[in-house]
C-alpha cells in the first residue's frame, strides 16, 4: 500500500467558467492556467505521482510544452494512470478537499466523482469529493484563486 499526497493553487481571471475535477462549473471568473486549470485534479496527479514515486505533474506534463496549452486535465489524469499501470501500481481511493469560497460546490461533487472514478478506471465509490470555504480568510476567502489538496492510496 502506498500513499500520496498532492496540493495545487490556481488564480482567478476574466472568465464566465471553471473546471474542477473535470466538471465545467458556470462562475464570474476563469482560471489563470497553462492548462485547463483544473486545480483539483492538478493536485489528483500530483498525489498519485507522489505515491508511486514518479516526481510530480510539472515533471511529466511541463507548462513551457506548447502540447499542454488549454489542454483538459482529464486527459492529463489518464496519462498519469497509465504511468501508473506501467509500474503495476493502481489507485485504491483519493480523496480530494477543495477549498473555495466561491462558488457552490455542493451540487456538483457526484459529477466530479463519476468523472475521476472513469478516468482512473476504478469503482465511484472509491472516489470523494469535497468542498470547504475558508471563512473568507486568505486568498481563498478573499476569492483571488482556488486551491485543492488530494490524497491517495494505491495497491
Ligand atoms: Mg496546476
Amino acid at each position: 500500500m502506498r500513499i500520496g499526497h498532492g496540493y495545487d493553487v490556481h488564480a482567478f481571471c476574466e472568465g464566465d467558467s471553471i473546471r474542477l475535477c473535470g466538471v465545467t462549473i458556470a462562475h464570474n471568473r476563469g482560471f489563470k492556467a497553462h492548462s485547463d486549470g483544473d486545480v483539483a485534479l492538478h493536485a489528483l496527479c500530483d498525489a498519485l505521482l507522489g505515491a508511486a514515486a514518479l516526481g510530480d505533474i510539472g515533471r511529466h506534463f511541463p507548462d513551457t510544452d506548447a502540447k499542454y496549452q488549454n489542454i483538459d486535465s482529464r486527459l492529463l489524469l489518464r496519462e498519469v494512470k497509465q504511468l501508473l499501470h506501467n509500474d503495476g501500481l493502481v489507485c485504491n481511493n483519493a480523496d480530494i478537499t477543495i477549498v473555495a469560497q466561491a462558488p457552490k460546490l455542493a451540487p456538483h461533487t457526484g459529477a466530479m466523482c463519476e468523472a475521476i472514478a472513469s478516468d482512473l478506471s476504478i469503482a465511484v465509490n472509491r472516489v470523494n469529493v469535497k468542498a470547504t470555504t475558508s471563512e473568507w480568510l486568505g486568498f481563498t476567502g478573499r476569492e483571488e484563486g482556488i486551491a485543492a489538496h488530494a490524497v491517495v492510496t494505491l495497491v
